[in-house]
């Protein structure tokens, strides 16, 4: 909870029954701009009188949405979809200023979330139902999918549009209403959505955001009146998410953390794997549960490949994500000076085990943000696999380059990591990949694609600590986690053959 004025900058307010809604909780957190360190805002946290306000109005705007035919719920999305894809650059300018990301990649990020929107406006396809005609004399058997009710979305800061919209444009098309409530440190995207969701048509109390910390968390984990629960952050919070959540009778799914490898064999292309382990483990700042962390390189490549890779960092831009009169920067900063102590803490750990620091970032100043909470590309060698910097997340622009002897050692050491988010085999050989493919216990695998989040078609999620439940993000699972299925089995009775007491067990006959 922030201890500093909140006189000078805005305070963030909820959006509850279709306006703006200011706290009365008198709690409020610092929103920053990550590039400058100034306090550009305070976001309100949600009281419990303010959690229950705003599940009792998801709850009316459900009664009304899922009511509504599929024809006018479509109409509702395909607007959606035509404004946001007008007006993305604002929503650009947005995420950049509160999560620092550069301004290309916060377009990316949108692109990728819009997929989900597109995929959503075809719901009545994927909400189909099915029939069987005469399973039994005179006798027929439909399935329907209905809405569960009210969803409740906790997203992390580092996809502040794209994370939620893995799950509300398929909740909302399916009938349901949602309560999103966003990370506290970039929470101004959701309240911009909220309205281009208004201005599309959506009834009031069909899309809430509700902005707080543990305590409104708390509150959708708990409340009867919430059915289900998307979680996306760090691996402890989504296994408190997903056991609180099941514990309270709720239909959950909570992605967590990552530390995603990229493995290469010897015949694979250098200059092509050096150009996409320096995009997949310095873009967004390493802020991406999708990012590479770990470059296991099958001998004799490791010292070729770190040349490469050390040579491409030399030409990176590290700035404001907004760009400025130089152009737009290939990095901009980390979300809080907070974090960037924790990845320059993972760097000390690993040189006090022994790691080389081939390039360091930790004394990345940029010119003009003194303040910003920067910090540089930094790529490390000979780093034992037992030290902490290997085996937890780091979550900033780190890249750790691991030697090996066999393709099997590197199988061997993904699958005995906890995390199972991502990973990536760089080589020109079609039946190592193939091998690769079906041995390697990681729920999404890139064949020569260093980032391989799937398209909204094909659903998102890791194995292991990356994802605690039953369904993935997005994708068929989506539509599947935000309905449910009735089975109806149904006799319309022949006068002539209707008739006598039968006490046995149904069967077919
Ligand atoms: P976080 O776990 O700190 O926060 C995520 C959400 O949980 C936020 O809305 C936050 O307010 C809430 N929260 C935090 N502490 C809580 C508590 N004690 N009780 C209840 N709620 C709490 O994560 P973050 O730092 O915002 O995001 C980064 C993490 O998210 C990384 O670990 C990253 O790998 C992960 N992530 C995973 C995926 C994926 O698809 N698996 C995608 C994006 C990010």
């Amino acid at each position: 909870m922030s201890t500093e004025s909140t006189e000078t900058v805005p305070v963030l307010p909820h959006w509850i029954d279709g306006a703006r809604r200011e706290s009365a909780s008198g709690r409020t957190a610092p929103v920053y701009n990550p590039a400058t360190g100034e306090v550009q805002a305070h976001v309100a946290l949600a009281d419990e009188a303010e959690v229950a306000e705003a599940i009792a109005s998801a709850r009316r705007g459900f009664e009304v949405w899922s009511e509504l035919s599929m024809a006018k719920r479509q109409t509702v999305i395909f607007k959606f979809r035509e404004l946001l894809v007008a007006k993305k650059s604002e929503l650009a300018e947005i995420i950049t200023r509160e999560h620092g990301k550069v301004l290309s990649d916060a377009m990316g990020e949108i692109a990728r979330g819009q997929e989900v929107v597109e995929l959503a406006t075809g719901f009545p396809n994927l909400i189909k139902g099915g029939f069987s005609e005469s399973v039994s004399t005179g006798i027929d058997v439909y399935t329907l999918k209905q809405p569960i009710g009210v969803a409740g979305i906790i997203s992390p800061f580092n996809f502040p549009v794209m994370v939620p919209m893995w799950f509300f444009p398929i909740a909302i098309a399916a009938g349901n209403a949602v309560i999103v409530k966003p990370s506290e440190k970039d929470p101004s995207a959701s309240i911009w959505l909220a309205e281009l969701w208004q201005e599309a048509g959506l009834p009031d109390g069909v899309f809430t955001v509700l902005n707080g910390d543990k305590l409104a968390v708390d509150g959708l984990l708990t409340s009867p009146d919430v059915d289900s629960i998307s979680f996306v952050g760090s691996t402890p919070i989504a296994q408190y998410i997903y056991e609180t959540a099941a514990k309270h009778g709720k239909r959950v799914q909570a992605l967590g953390g990552a530390k995603n490898h990229m493995l290469v064999l010897p015949d694979a292309d250098l200059d092509l794997v050096a150009d996409q382990a320096v995009n997949a483990g310095y873009g967004a700042a390493g802020e991406r549960c999708m990012a590479l962390s770990v470059v296991l390189a099958v001998e004799p490549v490791a010292d070729e490949l770190i040349e490469k890779i050390t040579e491409r960092i030399a030409s990176l831009r590290v700035g404001n994500g907004a760009g400025g009169p130089a152009g737009e920067p290939d990095l901009g900063p980390l979300i809080t000076a907070e974090h960037r102590a924790k990845v320059a803490n993972y760097v000390d750990i690993a040189e006090a085990d022994g790691g080389t620091i081939v390039v360091d970032g930790r004394g990345c100043r940029v010119e003009g943000h003194e303040d910003g909470f920067f910090f540089g590309p930094t790529l490390i060698d000979n780093l034992s696999t037992d030290s902490r910097a290997y085996t937890e997340e780091i979550f900033g622009p780190v890249l750790q380059v691991i030697r090996i002897q066999t393709f099997e050692e590197g199988v061997q050491l993904i699958n005995s990591g906890r995390f199972g988010n991502g990973t990536a085999i760089f080589t020109n050989d079609g039946g190592a990949a193939r091998r690769f493919q079906h041995e390697i216990q990681v729920g999404m695998i890139g064949i020569n694609v260093p980032i391989p989040v799937p398209v909204a078609y094909h659903s998102f999620g890791g194995w292991k600590a990356s994802l605690f439940g039953d369904a993935k993000a997005y994708g068929v699972q989506g539509f599947e986690f935000f309905t449910r299925e009735k089975a109806i089995t149904s006799r319309w009775l022949d006068p002539a053959t209707h008739g006598g007491i039968n006490l046995g067990f149904p069967q077919n006959d």
